[in-house]
């Protein structure tokens, strides 16, 4: 039965795997895409309008980031616009619409990487940072650090300058019912944490996905990706995911591709995810969609990892693959309407 799963998921993710490629005449190859997240996402509990919102908002991100590879704008940049339209925005879980910890706050992490030459910055564990993909940027830009966590990383965004925000500021009443339920099955079971992943899988989408990504790459050739996320409902202890960790939940290299993911984060760090689809990209000469259905449907799904992630490559090929119901996601290659998509079948 799960092998049967894993098949179906296999084709319909390649035959959905790679969405466009750009056009190879002089038009510039620039190209974006983006995800808001992968999970149970069906038609049947979505209303129409949770629907409309939901693309509308994709479609904001996308073209935003599109825009600025229109105007020569670099990838890094194209990344930080479109991250920022959907941290902005409460239906996601990331920046306002950031899940709630088990102990009713927030906590936020967020990563970014340069295709150029592989720099990379990370935050983790952050409480009063509107926009951590920004800092995240800061860190890869401005300091000679990778990763920084909680009140160092708020420390560093001080000193240069970034304002701090209540962290009541990323409250919203669907993530606050959301933490309730969570709570209310593993106290019931009396199973505290040893549980913590069959009460949170109990919960109904929305609300277990949202965390939010995007890939670009510019005229001048150059990959970036960034993942930004307030984790998973109910973590405790400074949990941290694969979102900030580079490698596990964002990779980029000009070599091979640009990577964001979007999971079960445990199993995203696990498997190196990012890193390994871009590996067999370089080393085994695979196109995007293909590498990214073997990572993500033949080794994480039967160990139990669902997800999904976006991937693109320097020539404009993007993979769009998840081994979920489905996946928030949107794309645009130059000269091109941009394609959103939410469903499996989309
Ligand atoms: N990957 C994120 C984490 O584990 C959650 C998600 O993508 O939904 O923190």
């Amino acid at each position: 039965m799960m092998l049967q799963l894993a098949k179906c998921f296999l084709v319909s993710s390649c035959l959905m795997g790679t969405v466009a490629t750009a056009e190879t005449s002089d038009a510039p190859p620039f190209a974006i895409a983006i995800h808001g997240g992968a999970g149970t996402i069906e038609k049947a509990s979505m209303t129409p309008e949770k629907e409309r919102a939901y693309r509308t908002k994709l479609e904001e991100a996308v073209n935003a980031g599109y825009g600025v590879l229109e105007q020569g704008g670099s990838s890094l940049d194209a990344v930080v616009a479109a991250i920022n339209i959907l941290e902005d925005s409460p239906l996601f879980n990331a920046g306002k619409g950031a899940v709630y910890t088990y102990d009713g706050t927030h906590e936020l992490d967020a990563s970014i990487m340069d295709g150029r030459d592989r720099q990379a910055g990370a935050v983790a564990g952050v409480k009063h940072i509107a926009n951590p993909i920004n800092l995240a940027r800061m860190v890869m830009e401005d300091s000679p650090f990778v990763m920084l966590a909680g009140q160092g990383a708020e420390d560093f965004a001080k000193s240069r300058g970034v304002p701090m925000v209540d962290n009541k500021t990323f409250d919203t009443e669907q993530r606050r019912q959301q933490l309730e339920r969570v709570k209310e099955k593993l106290d019931k079971e009396n199973k505290q944490d040893k549980d913590y992943r069959a009460a949170v899988e109990a919960l109904p989408e929305p609300f277990r996905m949202g965390t939010v990504g995007a890939v670009a790459l510019d005229n001048e050739g150059n990959l970036a990706a960034g993942t930004s996320t307030g984790g998973m409902t109910a973590k405790r202890y400074g949990r941290i995911g694969d979102s900030p960790v580079i490698g596990a939940g964002t990779f980029a290299d000009n070599k091979s591709c640009a990577v964001s993911a979007t999971g079960h984060g445990e199993y995203f760090i696990r498997y190196n995810v990012a890193a390994d689809i871009c590996s067999r990209v370089e080393y085994q000469s695979k196109s995007v969609a293909q590498a990214a259905g073997e990572v993500i449907n033949d080794i994480l799904l039967p160990v139990g990892g669902t997800g999904g992630v976006i991937v693109l490559d320097g020539e404009g090929n993007i993979a769009l693959t998840f081994n979920t119901k489905g996946m928030y996601r949107a794309s645009r290659v130059a000269g091109q309407k941009p394609v959103i998509g939410i469903f499996e079948k989309d």
